[in-house]
Formats: C-alpha cells, sequence, structure tokens
C-alpha cells in the first residue's frame, strides 16, 4: 500500500580514487580500508532511522559523492538491500548511483542493477583526454565510452552523463566535439557544469585562464542548442533529458521543496520542516562524533521557492507562491514582467526563464528578491 507522502533518501559516499584538480565536493581519495565500516554504520543508520519514516513513500534514492562506484558492488548491494527492507520503497523508485568509468566494473554494475539501481550518473566530462588530464579525471574517455557500453548491457535504461565547459582553453568546436561524442552514446540525460575554479584546490593555486564571460556565455548557448536539436529538454539550468519522464526525480525533489534525508558526512537533509547538514569529518562520523547539525533554522521557503524555481523550465508559478507561502504574488510578478521578452516567458500562472534568461539568473532572481521584500 502507498504511503501519502513521499521522500527521498540521499546517501553520500565520500570516497574518490583520487581528487580531481577542481573538486571541493567532500571526498577523499584512498582510504579502502575504511569502506566495510562506512557501509556498515550508514546501513545502521538507516535502520534506525526507518522507524520514523513509516508514514512516507520512498520514490528516490540518490547515491552520491564522491565516487559510490568505488564502493563496488557488494557494498552497493548491502546498502540498497537495507534501504528497501527498512523503508517503503515504491516499486517505480527511482535508484540512482553516481559512477566514475574507471570504477565501473561488471561485478559493479551486475550487482547494482540487481539490486534495484536503475539509473546511473555518469562522470565522463569531456571526450578529450588532453581535458580530461587537465582537470586531473583518471581515466580516458575511450574507458568512459566502454564503461557506458557495458553499462546499457548490464541493464540499465537511464544513463545520465556529466559534461564540463568553460575549461582553461576551450573552443567552441572543441565543447561540440565533445557534446557529439557524449550524444552517440545515446544518454538519457546529459548535466552540462561549467568549470568554477574554486581558490582552496590544486587548479585554483595553478590561477588558470578561463575562456571569458562572453565566451562562457557562447559555450553555454552552444550547448542549449545543440541538445535541443537532439531532442532533449532543457528542465533545469544545467539539466536536460531527452523526455520529461527522464528527467533527475530526485534532483527534481530538490528544486520542488520535497522531504529528503540524507546520511554520511557531507550530506543534507530537509525533514519534518528542518533542513539538517552532517559535519563534513569522515573520522568524527565512523567515531560516532558527527550528528547532523540544525541549519537555516530561520530559512525563508517562500524567497527559497523564489530561487529555486526560477532555475527550472517550470519556472515561478504565481498561484503557487500565494497558496503554499500565503503570500501575495504581484511584486514579483511584476519584477519578472518587466524583463525583456528574450529573457523570460509567461504560460499562465507560471513564468520560466529562456536559455538567455538562465545566462543571467542571478541578476534576476535577486531582482525578484528585492521584490518579494518590498512588499
Ligand atoms: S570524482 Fe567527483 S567527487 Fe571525486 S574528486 Fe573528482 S569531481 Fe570530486
Amino acid at each position: 500500500m502507498k504511503n501519502n507522502s513521499s521522500l527521498g533518501i540521499y546517501i553520500h559516499v565520500p570516497f574518490c580514487a583520487a581528487k580531481c584538480a577542481y573538486c571541493d565536493f567532500y571526498s577523499l581519495a584512498g582510504h579502502p580500508e575504511q569502506m566495510d565500516a562506512y557501509v556498515r554504520l550508514l546501513c545502521q543508520q538507516l535502520t534506525r532511522r526507518a522507524p520514523q519514516c513509516t508514514d512516507y513513500t520512498v520514490d528516490t534514492v540518490y547515491l552520491g559523492g564522491g565516487t559510490p562506484s568505488l564502493l563496488g558492488g557488494a557494498r552497493i548491494a548491502r546498502l540498497l538491500h537495507t534501504v528497501q527492507q527498512q523503508f517503503c520503497v515504491a516499486p517505480d523508485a527511482e535508484i540512482t548511483v553516481e559512477a566514475n568509468p574507471d570504477s565501473m566494473t561488471d561485478t559493479f554494475l551486475s550487482a547494482a542493477r540487481a539490486a534495484g539501481a536503475n539509473r546511473l550518473s555518469m562522470g565522463i566530462q569531456s571526450a578529450h583526454d588532453s581535458e580530461l588530464r587537465a582537470m586531473g579525471r583518471i581515466h580516458t574517455f575511450a574507458q568512459a565510452q566502454d564503461a557506458f557500453l557495458r553499462a546499457r548491457r548490464a541493464g540499465f535504461a537511464n544513463l545520465s552523463v556529466d559534461l564540463m565547459y568553460a575549461l582553461p582553453g576551450q573552443t567552441a568546436s572543441l565543447l561540440l566535439e565533445s557534446l557529439h561524442a557524449l550524444l552517440e552514446l545515446e544518454p538519457e540525460h546529459v548535466s552540462c557544469y561549467g568549470l568554477t575554479v574554486e581558490p582552496d584546490t590544486p587548479l585554483g593555486r595553478s590561477h588558470p585562464v578561463l575562456p571569458d564571460e562572453d565566451t562562457q556565455a557562447e559555450l553555454y548557448l552552444l550547448l542549449c542548442s545543440r541538445l535541443a536539436q537532439a531532442g532533449f529538454e532543457h528542465y533545469e539550468i544545467s539539466n536536460f533529458a531527452r523526455a520529461p519522464h527522464l528527467r533527475s526525480r530526485h534532483n527534481s525533489r530538490y528544486w520542488a521543496q520535497l522531504p529528503y534525508l540524507g546520511f554520511g558526512p557531507g550530506a543534507h537533509a530537509d525533514f519534518g520542516g528542518m533542513r539538517t547538514a552532517v559535519p563534513r569529518d569522515l573520522t568524527a562520523w565512523l567515531a560516532g562524533d558527527a550528528k547532523p547539525v540544525c541549519e537555516d533554522a530561520d530559512i525563508d521557503r517562500a524567497a527559497e521557492y523564489i530561487m529555486l524555481s526560477l532555475r527550472t523550465a517550470d519556472g515561478w508559478d504565481a498561484c503557487h507562491y500565494r497558496t503554499v507561502f500565503g503570500r501575495d504574488p504581484a511584486p514579483v510578478a511584476r519584477a519578472l514582467d518587466a524583463l525583456p521578452s528574450d529573457y523570460i516567458i509567461q504560460a499562465g500562472s507560471r513564468r520560466h526563464l529562456t536559455d538567455r534568461g538562465f545566462l543571467v539568473s542571478n541578476a534576476i532572481i535577486l531582482a525578484a528578491l528585492d521584490a518579494a521584500q518590498s512588499c
């Protein structure tokens, strides 16, 4: 029997084979000796938490990282079996595992699939080995192609690939070659992320020269138009799906402000009206000393709705804003309607940004937030 409310489960896996030069996600290179203890403790925490969630049906599970595929098939299977045993999981739940080509062994693929995983999110990033090396990625594009095809053969009908743009020295033709090579694999979903240089990373310390702002904008618009030509729906700033049912349901949950639990150091949760984060400290977590801490106790959910909804193709909905938050939508609607028509589209009570609008979404969101506060 389906319970009333839906719930997502995010599990953070903080292990990577090596750190990429640009990465500031919470992950540590190496530490294979800690993986068994890590999975054991995660299973205990899932089991302890489940009795508080009996009113919920879990319809998305996401193993992110880090590099979950590095855990190998047996550990992934143990985690997913624990989720299935302890929670009420919908038969059609989306169960995603992030995977990197260098750790997508056949054993991992078959065990993950048999344990219920039905979607992989693959970090491929580029079809040029020189770019992969410059970013500190430890796989080649040939490895990525091979891993993708083996994932298909293992029964994964829903595969997402990540592509990075605005890399140092990247031209439009280099980017299009990467996109073309990825599309030849026929993925169901593509995520495109512009490289951001975080100061406290090897890449940041090397002070790379990125394409200038105009070139970055040109690269982004190029990706949008080529993916549209290839039949992809641009449903969020960075995300493209071959059909609406192939959107990432788990990430869409974040953008729609729906509840989710988070497990593992660095994981966030939004459950019972409370936003929490687990400290990013594997050693403390394994010792039981990294309890979730409450964050943003005074979070303004209406403001957050403005920020999140304007990142999506569904957009900001004046009726939702009034009904759910009890706020007058008129000032926000006026601010959005004052934008040039190539930035925004109005459809009934909804307003959503165009590809050009997404390019300047930060400024648009600020203007909408200012308008919301002025009333
Ligand atoms: S594989 Fe992903 S999480 Fe791991 S270091 Fe690279 S970018 Fe970071």
